[in-house]
């Protein structure tokens, strides 16, 4: 492989570092894969850049549009992704480690995207929660809106998974409207470099959106301010010294630490030698031990089982091991290797013993950075404190028993704060008891058994719809988690005024907002005809004792309230029978429908339903049908989102609720 001389990207330019350059080895057999340096960098200017250039242009965007960049990212890195696989080589892991990576990083960005287009508004503010009502005549009001912070994103990533780990922050990041600073580990910079290469090359990306230094980071930290957001991926030790830095608190910089965790996994009381959950519980510790030569933050460091069991376990993880262990690849180099060989002492000191494997032992080509997986035993694991502190990065892990489930669940928490935990159990009260005591001290948690072990996605796998972080010593920080990891690049403003300013300022309807009574029917207009607070205000209609008979005999529903004065009257809530609130909907779109072929194509739900006053034999009922929201779906249908607002001959409101419909652009 030529050697690749590595480049920062700076204020949309490629740039070599001066001065003096880090070698990288490979991970196979040490020869020179890539050379990296930022001396040179500005780091200050590339802080302004983002702010003055990428933040503008993305903030111009609504979040449809980025989130259709971010897709477009995606589909470039899977288009590309063998130049990435033959990069990936290097760096020690394996195809299936690759893919990991390489694929689970492009799924990230498409997920996202379908996340961002689907759950949030084609709009530039997002709004958090309801209108809070503060004023009795209903003029002064709250609402809570989300909007990009205006400063740059610095991630700082760990070089176990250079490219998903890049991708699953960029993703989050540029749906909120932030642009980044991307600084991967040195030691598999060359994979992130390509992937970042690749997404430039989209020429998707607005100027000043993206940015990259391989290698150190300079006095960029000096030139932080509170818009801006760090969010680190490493090790503890760096995660305090940067968290610490006396500009991160003094500017209060947000800051976002994913670090290291003793994650445990636990095989539940009653899964004996001989159940399904036993063995899947096997399987699932030696995956964990030799994925990525287990160089993942969230892989299985504790293996708990009932004391009963342990010899067992012990016996089934090191025969497993003994066949799967010629298929795991490389550490990332050999200094990490000895770092591993290190932490692996620290154990064995505390009085955990090695029961598979030699972390001595001579594995692969000489130069390169492979060990036998290492599996070691706690019997006294309240008495070494080390095997729930002490992580050794790498294919490592440590069994211990466990009395019972009291003890179980102090025990996990002793790693005070993981990434993810498993339980293997198929004893619901087991699940329950243990997810109760323990899931204050985690940030994901599995409950595995026979029945969804086939479809379930592992312990070690983060996901982008859910939380990847956790508490204390993982960190205290959470990212993806879909919309949820967004907001962490966004700020939250409480805003006051009047119904109107809000439905101004948030760019969709708000109940209470001003409307657009308009001529014509709204379902023969096309999406780009429809504005938002266009509504339509339809005829009234009675409804009647026979109506309501009539609807009861037609579904089947006799409901008291319905069809019984008396116990209607009875109640504590009606005054006599009342309508159906299911014949009130029908009725209401019986009111406001055009029935011909057009522009709207189907009503694919509702939304937020609320009956709010009872409807009487003899009442009337008029609806209001307002454009709440529009967004394209793909470029040939949308989603119309309608405020249906229901109400009687006072006026009152009787219902309200959001109705969904699939409609032409
Ligand atoms: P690390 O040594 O802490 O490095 C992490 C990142 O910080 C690298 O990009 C590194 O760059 C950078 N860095 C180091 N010192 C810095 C400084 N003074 N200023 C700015 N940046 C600095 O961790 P690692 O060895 O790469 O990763 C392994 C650790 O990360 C393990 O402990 C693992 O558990 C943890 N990890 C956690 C997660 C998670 O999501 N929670 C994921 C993966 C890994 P250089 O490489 O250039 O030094």
């Amino acid at each position: 492989m030529k050697t690749a001389e590595l480049l920062n990207y700076t204020r949309d330019q490629w740039v070599a570092g001066s001065g003096q350059r880090a070698a990288i080895a490979s991970a196979i057999d040490g020869s020179l894969v890539a050379t990296t340096g930022s001396g040179g960098i500005d780091f200050g200017a590339m802080l302004v850049h983002a702010r003055n250039v990428g933040g503008p242009a993305l903030r111009k965007l609504t979040f449809h549009d980025r989130a259709r960049i971010i897709k477009g990212r995606g589909l470039a890195i899977l288009s590309a992704k063998e130049e990435l696989y033959a990069l990936n080589i290097a760096t020690g892991a394996t195809r299936k480690d690759g893919w990991i990576d390489i694929e689970g990083g492009a799924g990230t960005l498409l997920s996202f995207s379908s996340k961002g287009r689907r759950e949030l508004p084609d709009a530039h503010v997002l709004l958090d929660g309801d209108l809070e009502p503060l004023s009795k005549g209903g003029s002064f009001v709250g609402q809570h809106i989300y909007t990009p912070l205006q400063g740059a994103a610095v991630h700082i990533n760990a070089f176990n998974f250079p490219v998903w780990g890049m991708l699953e922050k960029l993703a989050p990041t540029l749906l909120a409207g932030m642009p980044a600073i991307v600084k991967p580990a040195s030691s598999t910079a060359y994979l992130c470099e390509a992937a970042f290469r690749i997404m430039i090359d989209t020429g998707l990306l607005p100027d000043g959106a993206v940015q990259l230094i391989v290698g150190g980071v300079g006095d960029l930290f000096d030139h932080l301010i509170g818009q801006d957001v760090v969010s680190f991926t490493g090790s503890a030790t760096t995660a305090l010294k940067l968290k610490s830095h006396p500009v991160v608190l003094r500017e209060s910089v947000k800051f976002v630490a994913e670090q290291d965790s003793l994650n445990a996994s636990l095989l539940g009381p009653d899964a004996a030698p001989g159940t399904p959950e036993f063995d899947l519980f096997v399987t699932e510790v030696v995956t964990e031990m030799t994925v990525k030569a287990g160089q993942k933050c969230t892989a299985i460091r504790r293996a708990m089982a009932p004391a009963a069991h342990l010899d067992a376990l012990e016996a089934a993880i090191a025969a497993r091991l003994a066949s799967v262990a010629g298929d795991m690849g490389a550490l990332v180099s050999t200094s990490q290797r000895d770092d591993v060989r290190g932490q692996i002492n620290k154990l064995t000191a505390a009085g955990a013993r090695i029961v598979s494997g030699d972390p001595a032992a001579h594995v692969g080509p000489d130069g390169g950075a492979y060990m036998q997986p290492i599996l070691l035993r706690a019997d006294d694991p309240w008495a070494a404190d080390a095997v729930h502190d002490v992580e050794a990065f790498g294919p490592v892990a440590t069994i211990m028993p466990y009395r019972d489930l009291a003890d179980a669940i102090a025990l996990a928490n002793r790693g005070m704060g993981s990434l993810a935990l498993s339980l293997f159990t198929n004893d619901p009260a087991a699940a329950r008891d243990f997810i109760q005591g323990a899931s204050a001290f985690h940030g994901r948690m599995l409950v595995i058994n026979r029945d969804n072990a086939a479809e379930s996605t592992g312990h070690g796998s983060p996901l982008p719809v859910l939380v990847h972080g956790g508490p204390g010593r993982a960190g205290g920080s959470e990212e993806m988690g879909g919309v949820r990891g967004v907001k962490h690049y966004m700020q939250r403003t409480a805003i006051q005024s009047t119904p109107a300013m809000i439905a101004a300022i948030a760019q969709q309807y708000i109940p209470g907002g001003p409307k657009r009574f308009v001529n014509g029917h709204p379902f023969r207009k096309h999406m780009r005809e429809l504005h938002i607070g266009d509504t339509l205000r339809t005829a009234a209609r009675t409804v009647s004792i026979a109506d309501i008979e009539h609807f009861a005999g037609f579904t089947g529903d006799n409901f008291y309230a319905h069809m019984d004065e008396e116990a209607a009257k009875a109640s504590p809530i009606f005054a006599g029978r009342v309508a159906h609130g299911y014949l009130i909907l029908s009725f209401a779109a019986g009111l406001f429908v055009d029935p011909d072929p057009g522009p709207v194509l189907a009503n694919t739900g509702l939304e937020n339903l609320r009956f709010l006053t009872p409807l009487y034999p003899g009442d009337s009922m008029r609806v209001e049908l307002t454009v709440r929201s529009k967004a394209l779906k793909t470029d040939d249908t949308g989603v119309v989102r309608w405020a249906v607002e229901i109400f009687n001959q006072k006026d009152e409101l009787v219902a309200t609720y959001d109705l969904l419909t699939e409609n032409l652009p």
